[in-house]
């Protein structure tokens, strides 16, 4: 083999953090820096483009790169002819609808006749085409949130994540239009080599991920009750029972996800548990 897989990432802003520890948790070094616009990773055949995160579908689409780390709300707006593969957990916010405070609009239905500021004109329209809401869309490249102040517009569709910089603009959010986090998008038509490079990498992304979501759990637990905490900890196969010194007692260790982690720590507590350890796991292979 003797092709790299192109990979594309954001050169700097909100993706370009969550995009490099990926690769590294992937095993991947990149040393990158000296603002290149491409680098070779050290040791898996993959080159790196830095770019805007706005090219990154349409290089993607024409196969400038086989890959790339971007924003759904990025993909659903360019619109280009490419797959999204797997989400990446990381760049997660909202596209949302928000309206100064202190005006008439209170609902999506008072967007009706109205001016909106925008730079997703091609989501929002067919999200009010779905909600059947007449209204123009003024496209702006970014400021989005002081439009309305400016008598630009009056509501606008932005990113948000905390929603600190709506606050501090006086606007409220009507509605959600999209959620998004960054995803993995590929070229349509990947030669057999690339792809099977790609694979190692999902395979690599889907370890770690996985990994982040569950947590190795160790506690002590009462013999009697070893059936009911173990019904609690399904782990990947089952829990693994070891016998303690101490007579009766028995040390549990599996794996529990992060989603039900607090409940479950609960139970277990209340089923004897004692000397509860959790531990992260750094990969996850299935
Ligand atoms: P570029 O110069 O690459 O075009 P940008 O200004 O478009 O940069 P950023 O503000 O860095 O981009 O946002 C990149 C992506 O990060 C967004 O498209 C979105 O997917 C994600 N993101 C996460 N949280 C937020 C947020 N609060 N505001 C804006 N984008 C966010
Ligand atoms: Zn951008």
């Amino acid at each position: 083999m003797n092709e790299n897989l192109k990979i594309a990432v954001q050169k700097k802003g909100r993706l370009y953090e969550g995009s490099m520890s990926l690769l590294k948790e992937c095993g991947i070094e990149v040393s990158n820096g000296n603002n290149q616009l491409r680098v070779q990773a050290g040791n898996f055949p993959l080159e790196i483009f830095f770019l805007r995160d706005d090219d990154i579908p349409e290089y993607v689409q024409d196969a400038v790169a086989d890959i790339g780390f971007v924003g759904e709300n990025v993909v659903a707006e360019k619109n280009k002819d490419v797959i999204s593969l797997e989400k990446l957990g990381f760049g997660k916010c909202r596209l949302s609808l928000a309206s100064p405070g202190n005006s008439s609009i209170n609902s999506i239905s008072d967007l009706n006749g109205k001016k909106i500021a925008t730079s997703y004109p091609l989501i929002l329209s067919l999200f009010l085409k779905e909600k059947n809401i007449q209204a123009t869309i003024q496209e702006i490249s970014g400021s989005v949130e002081i439009a309305p102040r400016i008598g630009l517009a009056d509501a606008i569709c932005d990113l948000v994540s905390s929603g600190s910089t709506l606050f501090s603009n006086e606007l409220s959010e009507l509605q959600t239009v999209l959620k998004s986090e960054a995803v993995l998008i590929s070229n349509k038509n990947l030669p057999a080599d690339k792809q099977e490079l790609l694979d190692k990498l999902l395979f690599r992304i889907r370890s770690v991920k996985k990994a982040k979501n569950n947590k190795y759990v160790l506690l002590n637990a009462p013999n009697e009750k070893l059936d009911d905490i173990c019904g609690l900890l399904p782990g990947m196969k089952s829990p693994t029972i070891l016998p303690l010194a101490e007579k009766g007692w028995s040390s549990v260790h599996s794996v529990i996800n992060e989603s039900d982690f607090w409940n479950v720590i609960e139970q277990l507590k209340k089923n004897g548990a004692q000397g509860i350890l959790i531990i992260p796991i750094e990969k996850m292979i299935m």
